[in-house]
């Protein structure tokens, strides 16, 4: 372009002869400028699309770990019950019933005791991975320590119960025999399940009822299951821990 530039003024100036050349040269380097001009406009554009599309997924990718329970890889108590109110809100809109089953290994304390706590977290780890293999279809989180919680929404209270069931035969069915000696373990579960034709209906208050009906079939010797009913009013687990 510059050439060009010079090439005009030379020739406005007589010390080139008037040509059609330099008009031509001219329209050429103009064109050449623009289409230069929009192609780099149009990389600079998909450098910051793609520079967004990078810190969006670094911010999403940071959510998924704050959300992801590093030992078994399940939802985290945080990501759990973020999810489990955003599927109680929806069912009670579609008018679907929700159950929350909670359960709890029975006597992990002993596990740790007796085998180390490396141990324990290795029967958690095995634990999480047999439950992502196997209950794909459910909302399933590590709320705590040893304690797990499921949200299914849909079924009623009697598939709840057969739910919470399978997921009973599933921890003890579930390999550990590698890891504890040729041991195995067993959970204690509570299921609580909401509908509009029920009271319960927040998370809480699932969460509550669900605690009751597990802190029972602790009660009752654990490998059980309870369903959550309204005369278990007494106390929960943990303000009896509290106590
Ligand atoms: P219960 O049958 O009443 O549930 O008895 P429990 O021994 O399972 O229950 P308790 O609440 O007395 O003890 C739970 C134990 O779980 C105590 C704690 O040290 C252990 N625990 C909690 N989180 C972890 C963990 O991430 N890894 C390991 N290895 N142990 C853990
Ligand atoms: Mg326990
Ligand atoms: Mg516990």
């Amino acid at each position: 372009p510059l050439a060009v530039v010079l090439l005009r003024i030379l020739r406005n100036f007589d010390i080139v002869g008037q040509s059609d050349l330099v008009d031509y040269l001219t329209f050429l380097s103009i064109g050449a400028q623009a289409v230069l001009l929009s192609v780099g406009i149009a990389d600079r554009f998909r450098n910051l699309k793609s520079e967004r599309d990078v810190a969006s997924a670094e911010r999403e990718e940071m959510r998924v770990l704050a959300e992801t329970d590093t030992l078994t890889g399940l939802h985290n108590r945080r990501g759990f019950v973020a999810r489990a109110q955003l599927a109680i809100g929806q069912a009670q809109q579609t008018g679907q019933g929700v159950a929350l089953i909670l359960f709890d290994i029975d006597h992990f304390k002993r596990i740790n005791d007796k085998f180390g706590h490396d141990i324990g977290d290795m029967v958690l780890e095995r634990l999480g991975e047999t439950l992502r293999t196997h209950v794909k279809a459910m909302l399933i989180g590590r709320l705590g320590g040893e304690e797990f919680g499921v949200i299914q929404v849909g079924p009623g209270p009697h598939a709840a119960l057969q739910l919470a069931e399978g997921l009973r035969k599933l921890v003890t069915g579930c390999r550990l025999d590698d890891i504890l000696d040729g041991g195995h373990t067993t959970a204690s579960f509570g299921v609580a399940h909401a509908s509009f034709t029920t009271d319960v209906q927040s998370f809480e208050q699932l969460y509550v009822a669900a605690d009751r009906a597990m802190y029972r079939a602790k009660q009752d010797g654990g490998n059980t299951l309870r369903f959550f009913a309204p005369e278990m009013q007494a106390h929960t687990r943990r303000s009896l821990e509290l106590a």
